[in-house]
Order: structure tokens, then C-alpha cells, then sequence
């Protein structure tokens, strides 16, 4: 019998966009079909594939682009904002890997969902929004946006004033039966886009919120709820370092989920970036997955085949 293992694969921002670059359209293009022909070498060698996408730089174009154009066209809401990524990146994901199987002669669907991932209402987030999202703004335009919309307003370290939202835990992906019975019929399904579109269960009616989901935690959710074997959050730099950034950088080939944890406790990775990324993978181990990995985007099969890259595994 041949063993087929389950495989989530979160793609990054630079999957779309990468660094110094405007995301001209054909540039996006670019950068997705590179990141397919990574996909397209794991599909190649028989694993099942789930994908799921970041969506930070491109949330961000649409939020300004409703503000900016307010005046004419009415602007909507974040969830809805997320769902138009997801139908964005979803189909140039499509597109860029269809085409590379289709070169390589695989003959496969690849199907982008629409994906709502719960959240619970009374999570601290709500009461403490951390996650910067949209324009900058001069302080007096914050302050007087924070008056006529209600939304808080901070000073960004990156250089002026934006809109924070909060970040909540997701607890469970809606869509998640649909997408099990589409893996195994053989579909290359892509899901869980931008962390999911927030929605928080009401009065037994489910109802979008104004809130943004860290998409490596709903990756894992997704991995989890499916019973992946493997999560594979694909980014832009080697692996898990130690001492990142300093003289003393380290890249940590391998932990058990023990020392990963230890690790993330004593603040080794910071949040927003590598911190939800080692504690997705914590977590999926926790939950049962077999091996969790973090590596560069273009060296992803080198990765999951433990040629590079950081592994997590069961202690
Ligand atoms: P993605 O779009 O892939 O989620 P992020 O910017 O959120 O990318 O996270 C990747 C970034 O995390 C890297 O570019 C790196 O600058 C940063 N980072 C912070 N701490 C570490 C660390 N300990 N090891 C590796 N990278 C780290
Ligand atoms: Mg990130």
C-alpha cells in the first residue's frame, strides 16, 4: 500500500509580493507562478495538497482603496475585504499552478473556497486590537477618523498613525468537512485565504466581524480539523533562527516540540511574524500532527524532505 501524506502548505507574503517591489500585476504573477513551481515539485511527488495564503499587503490595498474612493462608492467591511483576497490570490494561485502541472503533464483541479474560520466573540482581542491594518494617517486625520468611524487609531512604529484591529484565536474552520471530502477525491483545494474570514457565532446565526485571523494560526486549525499529517509554513527566510538578526544567528535544523515551546515562552520569536508560526506548529504537534515545518518558500520540497528548513516534531 502507498502511503499518501496529508500535507497543509501555508505560502507566505512573498508568494505574491516581494521585498522592494510595488505588486505590479505582473510581478504578482510572477512571484505566484515561482512559488507553484515549489507546489508543483510536493504534488509531483505524490503528497495531497492543501494550500493556504497570507494576505496582508493586499487586504491592506483593498481597505485603502474603499476609503480613498468613499466619497463615490460606499465602502464595505474587513470580512468582506478578506473575502475579496481570498477570490484575488486564490485564483492567481489557481491559475500560476494549473499551468505548472499542466506543463508537467499532472492532470489535477485546483480549487480556491471562500472559508470562514470561527472566532469566539468574547475573545480579549476584541478588547485589545493589536493588529495594524490599512493607510497611514497624520495624527490629526487619525483623530478625527477615530470620531467619525470609531475605530482606534495608533501610532504604528513603521511611521504614522493607522487603524488597529483585533487579532483573534481561531477555534474552528466552517468549511472544513467540504474541504476533506474535496482532498480526498483527489483536489488541490486552497482555503483558510488570509486566515480565514473572521466570523463569530450570534444568536445562532453566524455573522462576519471587523477582526483579522494570523493565517499561520488557521493554517493550523485547517491542518489540524483535517488531520494532516505534515503543516509546512513556507516564508522568507531559512528557518527558525536563534539570536535572529544578531551576529550569533542561528538556524535551528531541528526541535522537539518541548524545546520549541521553551523557546517560544522565553520570547525567542516575535509576534506578527516568526512567534505565531513556531506556536502553530507547536500546536499542531500538540494536536496530534506528525511533523511541522518552517523554510524559504523556494525551497520548499528541500523542507518537508528535511533538506532545509526547521522541523517540529513530536518529543
Ligand atoms: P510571512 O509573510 O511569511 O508570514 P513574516 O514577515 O510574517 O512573513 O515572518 C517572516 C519574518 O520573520 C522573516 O522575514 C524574519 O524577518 C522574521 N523573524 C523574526 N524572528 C525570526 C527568527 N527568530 N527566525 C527567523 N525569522 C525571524
Ligand atoms: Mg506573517
Amino acid at each position: 500500500m502507498i502511503l499518501v501524506k496529508v500535507v497543509v502548505i501555508a505560502l507566505g507574503g512573498n508568494a505574491f509580493l516581494r521585498k522592494g517591489q510595488r505588486g505590479v500585476v505582473d510581478e504578482q504573477w510572477d512571484n505566484v507562478s515561482k512559488a507553484m513551481k515549489q507546489v508543483a515539485d510536493i504534488v509531483e511527488k505524490g503528497y495531497r495538497v492543501i494550500l493556504t495564503h497570507g494576505n496582508g499587503p493586499q487586504v491592506g490595498n483593498i481597505l485603502e482603496w474603499m476609503e480613498a474612493l468613499a466619497y463615490k462608492i460606499p465602502p464595505l467591511t474587513m470580512d468582506i475585504a478578506n473575502a475579496m483576497t481570498q477570490g484575488w490570490l486564490g485564483y492567481m494561485i489557481q491559475q500560476a499552478l494549473h499551468n505548472e502541472l499542466m506543463r508537467r503533464g499532472i492532470n489535477r483541479v485546483v480549487l480556491p473556497i471562500i472559508n470562514r474560520v470561527l472566532v469566539d466573540k468574547y475573545d480579549s482581542a476584541f478588547r485589545n486590537p493589536t493588529k495594524y491594518i490599512g493607510p497611514y494617517y497624520t495624527k490629526e486625520e487619525a483623530q478625527e477618523i477615530a470620531i467619525k468611524k470609531g475605530w482606534i487609531m495608533r501610532l504604528d512604529p513603521r511611521g504614522g498613525w493607522r487603524r488597529v484591529v483585533p487579532s483573534p484565536n481561531p477555534i474552528d474552520n466552517l468549511e472544513v468537512e467540504a474541504i476533506k471530502k474535496l482532498v480526498n477525491e483527489g483536489y488541490i483545494v486552497i482555503a483558510s485565504g488570509g486566515g480565514g474570514i473572521p466570523v463569530i457565532k450570534e444568536n445562532k446565526e453566524f455573522r462576519g466581524v471587523e477582526a483579522v485571523i494570523d493565517k499561520d494560526l488557521a493554517s493550523e486549525v485547517l491542518a489540524t480539523k483535517l488531520g494532516a499529517d505534515y503543516l509546512v509554513i513556507l516564508t522568507d527566510v531559512d528557518g527558525v533562527m536563534l539570536n535572529y538578526g544578531k551576529p550569533s544567528q542561528k538556524l535551528l535544523r531541528k526541535l522537539t516540540v518541548s524545546e520549541a515551546e521553551k523557546l517560544y515562552k522565553a520570547g525567542h520569536f516575535p509576534p506578527g511574524s516568526m512567534g505565531p508560526k513556531v506556536l502553530a506548529c507547536i500546536r499542531f504537534i500538540k494536536h496530534g500532527g506528525e511533523k511541522a515545518f518552517i523554510g524559504h518558500l523556494y525551497k520548499a520540497l528541500d523542507t518537508l524532505e528535511e533538506r532545509s528548513g526547521t522541523v517540529i516534531l513530536p518529543d
